[in-house]
């Protein structure tokens, strides 16, 4: 399927049925898989042969979808978690350990943010935040020896600020080290990082890729291309032998294109078991088959609902990428030519209490701690997502205590932009 174009690979990549075989993806309710004899179940714990025996590890269905983001990213490996929190854990636990360090924007999900800041700190690692616009000094003085991976979202959630990809990829490969990139808020309908550079992506697909709000997972996509045994001593998880699996060495066994994924599912799914519902990922599927046509018109109301928040004087500032003018337009052109995302922030005239008193007004938009939906949301992220954050990290974050974060879904535009007007001019 890599020759398709990306609506193709979102309605027809990872599956394809033979003669007789079910046109959707078969849902494999089953926790366990039959074998007939022990030696040909023991090759598969020995990873000598590649086949199901658990469901907490790895699932058909599951596997199935994994494989299509697999294609729509260009990826060469993926595989599915039971969240995005999940996802990105897995990722970065996957290259750092206890005493190791990493380098992530500052401008990140708020769940993402505490998962590093406080408890993957507690675990041991360390974290740098940089701007997302930082100086190329501040970039570079950010690494340390242990520095294993550099983290940022494309489009970060809530702040939407566009990370510059291919700076932060090459700064990241001038230490030695790969650059995750979460894209949940671009998807790959409109931006693939690998293309950019970026070695990893993650997913939390509970937002635009199911777009429905109809079930929480994650996803992480490898590149194929970070060359493990280069710097071998950064990544000994990957490139020596691991006795919990019999002396396997990844990186050696299943190639630069398969290691990462494999290690990723053999220790971290089997101990930590953050596993995805094949239910969940037969809903995945459904979201991912219209995702190219359904992030167009996210894309189109967030551009018609932000011009007209830009107009109306009750709203002091409009934070979205492809605004003519805006700080990060230049980006979201570069990375982002098809379009971003319908999630538009602002600032309400008169700060946080009067942002709460426009919240209540909205007839069409719901309160949600929520994004990236077929229905329209909303949410004060300082009273809400970002409520662990004191005022500096707030303001690191990109996140004003008057910051509205309102989530286009695919209703008509004209309908949001009456409720938005009525809401705003009930302030006067
Ligand atoms: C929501 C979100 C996450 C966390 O994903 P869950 O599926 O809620 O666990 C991570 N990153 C970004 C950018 C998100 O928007």
């Amino acid at each position: 399927m890599s020759e398709k174009r990306i609506g193709t690979k979102c309605v027809q990549g990872g599956y394809t049925p033979g003669n007789g075989e079910p046109r959707q993806i078969p849902i494999i309710q089953s926790t366990t898989f039959k074998y007939a004899t022990s030696e040909e179940m023991g090759k598969l714990f020995d990873l000598e042969a590649s086949g199901y025996f658990y469901s907490r590890l790895q699932n058909p269905t599951c596997d199935t979808v994994a494989a299509k983001i697999c294609e729509l990213e260009g990826g060469t490996a993926a595989m599915l978690t039971c969240s995005g929190q999940s996802a990105n854990f897995f990722a970065i636990f996957n290259l750092a350990t206890a005493g190791d360090h990493v380098v992530a924007s500052s401008a990140i999900y708020g769940g993402t943010f505490n998962l590093f800041a406080v408890t993957m700190v507690k675990m041991g690692l360390e974290f740098t935040f940089v701007a997302p616009d930082c100086s190329d000094e501040e970039l570079q003085a950010a690494f340390r020896p242990n520095t294993k991976a550099v983290f940022g979202e494309t489009i970060a959630n809530p702040a939407l600020r566009v990370l510059d990809i291919e700076r932060f990829a090459n700064a990241a490969h001038d230490h030695g080290v790969p650059l995750i990139i979460d894209n949940t808020f671009a998807t790959p309908a409109h931006c693939r990082p690998f293309e950019w550079g970026a070695d990893i992506v993650t997913h939390s697909t509970t937002k635009y890729m199911d777009g429905h709000g109809a079930a929480v997972g994650g996803c992480i996509v490898d590149s194929g291309k970070f060359d493990w045994f280069a710097h071998a001593d950064k990544y000994p998880g990957l490139c020596t032998p691991d006795e919990s699996y019999h002396g396997i060495t990844y990186a050696e066994r299943f190639g630069q294109g398969g290691a990462f994924i494999t290690k990723a599912t053999a220790q971290l799914m089997r101990d930590l078991g953050a596993t995805p519902a094949p239910q969940s990922a037969f809903l995945l599927n459904l979201g991912l088959e219209s995702l190219h046509v359904r992030m167009k018109r996210h894309a189109e109301n967030g551009l018609a609902v932000a011009k007209f928040l830009q107009s109306h004087k009750n709203v002091t500032w409009v934070r979205f990428p492809e605004l003519e003018g805006d700080v990060d337009y230049e980006l979201a052109k570069k990375y982002m030519p098809d379009g971003t995302c319908g999630v538009v922030s602002f600032g309400v005239k008169g700060g946080r209490k009067a942002a709460e008193a426009f919240m209540k007004q909205l007839k069409v938009a719901a309160i949600e701690t929520h994004v990236a939906d077929a229905r329209t949301c909303c949410l004060h992220p300082a009273s809400a997502t970002h409520r662990q954050m004191n005022d500096e990290q707030l303001v690191a974050a990109g996140v004003s205590p008057d910051l509205v974060r309102y989530s286009c879904g695919l209703e008509d535009a004209q309908d949001l932009i009456d409720d938005l007007a009525q809401a705003l001019d009930s302030l006067d």
